[in-house]
């Protein structure tokens, strides 16, 4: 097939960018090379996965060359578009929330009515666990979300999802609206807690947690991707799909699993951050049932694996 994949340059985008190529698609990737973080880690990605085979990529932006993605489009012609392209991070849009406006909402616009200008048939959406808003220790069904969310990252991607619905009423397309809980592994985000924790660990740094009793469900990258292949299935107009691991990691244990593999684990204790949530966790029934969707890889096996990637890669993490 035929397949786009808006900020394939990116952690999530590099991985199955690989693996549409090993299946043998023909994948168009744009991505601008956002520094929000290293612009150096990103054009590591595209090489990465050029090693898996051919494939065509302009360094070109959603929202400032919007002209130049649509003509690109228009001329591939997807059947597929994987829109995964936004400024990650809650922290960040907290501190710059206009760029969230513009790179998760009106990024997000414009690659739903590009997919729309050159009928392709099915648009599959990046969102996040964190349209959920802070909610009881439960596992979090997908009508759950009810737009009470608590940083502005999640309100855009909240918002997102509606221009989701619209267009998929426009354009009569398919969107699965996929929302990924906390992906980590090979490559991970240089901001999110495993990445940072392990290249601190492996300087000999301390690290720091923020509250205490907090819990992520943590995905391993390669079910993260298996989700969103899975997807292609999808049926409905729109449907809407946790993709998670399903089993919440508490920070504790999360400490004690890196004692595993770091001898000395020194942890500063920080104040709870504003705009996150204290717990998520996934109920995956839905995908799992529809989607046939099945995380594989345990926590305690992603980690070891990730760790192992670390330390073959120890100026690159
Ligand atoms: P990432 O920052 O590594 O990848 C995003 C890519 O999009 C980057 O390469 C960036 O350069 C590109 N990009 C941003 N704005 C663009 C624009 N306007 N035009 C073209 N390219 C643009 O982030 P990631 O972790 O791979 O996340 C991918 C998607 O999944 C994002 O939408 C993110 O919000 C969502 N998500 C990620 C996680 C996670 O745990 N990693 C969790 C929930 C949701």
């Amino acid at each position: 097939m035929k397949i786009a994949v808006t900020g394939g340059a990116g952690f999530i985008g590099s991985h199955l960018s690989r693996r549409l190529i090993q299946e043998g698609h023909d994948v168009l990737i744009i991505d601008e090379l956002h520094d929000y973080y290293a612009i150096e880690r990103k054009k590591r990605h595209l090489e990465w996965i050029e090693e898996a085979g051919a494939f065509a990529f302009y360094r070109k932006s959603l929202i400032h060359d919007a002209d130049e993605v649509k003509s690109l489009f228009m001329s591939f012609n997807p059947e597929i578009v994987i829109h995964l392209a936004a400024i990650p991070g809650v922290p960040h849009s907290i501190s710059v929330p206009n760029e969230y406006v513009d790179y998760d909402i009106k990024g997000t616009i414009n690659a739903l009515r590009f997919a729309g200008e050159c009928n392709t048939k099915h648009v599959i959406f990046a969102s996040s666990s964190s349209v959920y808003g802070e909610q009881q220790n439960i596992p979090l069904r997908e009508e759950m979300a009810q737009g009470k969310v608590v940083s502005p990252y999640a309100a855009a991607k909240y918002g997102a999802e509606s221009f989701c619905h619209a267009y998929a009423s426009l354009y009569n397309y398919k969107v699965s609206i996929l929302r990924f809980f906390t992906v980590y592994g090979p490559w991970g985000r240089p901001d999110m807690a495993i990445t940072k924790f392990i290249k601190q660990l492996s300087a000999k740094q301390e690290i720091t947690i923020f509250g205490s009793k907090t819990a992520r469900d943590y995905t391993y990258i390669d079910d993260c991707v298996n989700g969103i292949v899975r997807s292609f299935r999808q049926e409905q107009r729109v449907g809407i799909f946790n993709i998670g691991s399903g089993s919440p990691i508490f920070i504790e244990e999360l400490i004690d699993q890196l004692k595993v593999h770091f001898s000395d684990v020194n942890v500063k204790q920080g104040k709870f951050r504003q705009g996150d949530v204290h717990s998520t966790w996934a109920d995956i029934t839905k995908a799992q049932q529809q989607l046939g969707y099945n995380p594989k890889v345990s926590f305690s096996e992603g980690l070891a694996k990730t760790v192992e990637w670390a330390k073959n890669h120890e100026t690159e993490i």
